[in-house]
């Protein structure tokens, strides 16, 4: 496990700057969230830490490593999409042990790290379906546990439950913070819904066009906004 840093990283695509100098650090084991409205730059700082996007300026840390030239294969991340991005030909199991498989992981291993993060997600019943056959939460989860075998340092959440109804929505939160009890994995989850912030985070990162409003415990966001927009953000029903 490892913390991350953002330190004065900044993003222009052309000549539009879209991250504006953020600082954020991350406690080793922290459950932190990004909120801020569409298009404030969440996924961007998301995709830059995982390095699917190049820094303008600034650095980002992993631990005590900082990875702004790192590829994103060596940077033991591991991402879990709104969409999903399942492969449809594939099965649950083969569709959990796919990174495993790419990095050379032996047959044995990938089988016993696919059947412990299905003992903890709920899925062993599911291992020969393709995803297709599956409900939207369980997609859910097949994303999760391809994300769990690889047991990385940190990993990454782009609402990933805003493809849901309301009600799956509320219980997949609730397992998703069991996860992280569980595994206690360093997790960085974007979400533009402020009670799922609210509900969720060890700590919060309000953002707004590109620039951080503050940083805390939900509660102290709700009893000391530092300004207008995160009292009116926090405030407002989602
Ligand atoms: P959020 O995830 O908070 O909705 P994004 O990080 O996706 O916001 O986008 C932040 C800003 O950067 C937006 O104005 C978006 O249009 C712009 N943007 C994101 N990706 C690109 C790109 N590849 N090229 C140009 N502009 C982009
Ligand atoms: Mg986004």
């Amino acid at each position: 496990m490892a913390g991350v840093q953002f330190i004065d990283v900044k993003k222009s695509f052309g000549a539009v700057n879209v991250i504006k100098g953020v600082n954020i650090g991350i406690d080793d084991g922290e459950f932190v969230i990004l909120v801020g409205p569409s298009g404030c730059g969440k996924s961007t700082l998301l995709r830059m830490l995982a390095g699917l996007e190049n820094i303008t300026e600034g650095a980002i840390r992993i631990g005590d490593r900082v990875v702004n030239t790192v590829p994103p294969k060596d940077r033991d991340i591991a991402m879990v999409f709104q969409n999903y991005a399942l492969y449809p030909h594939m099965t649950v199991a083969d569709n959990m042990a796919f990174s495993l498989k790419l990095k050379g992981t032996p047959k044995e291993e990938r089988d016993r790290r696919v059947k412990a993060a299905a003992d903890i997600l709920g899925l062993n019943q599911l291992l020969d379906r393709y995803p297709r056959q599956l409900s939207g939460g369980q997609r859910q989860r097949v994303a999760m546990g391809r994300a769990i075998v690889r047991d990385p340092q940190v990993f990454l959440f782009d609402e990933p439950l805003s493809n849901l109804d309301a009600k799956l929505r509320v219980a997949m939160r609730a397992e998703i913070k069991e996860l992280h009890q569980r595994l206690q994995t360093t997790t960085v989850y974007v979400t533009h819904d402020q009670i799922e912030a609210m509900t969720m985070a060890d700590k919060i990162v309000v953002l707004h066009d590109g620039v951080v409003e503050q940083i805390g415990a939900p509660l102290d966001l709700y009893d000391r906004p530092a300004n207008l927009f995160v009292a009116g953000f926090i405030g407002s029903p989602a």
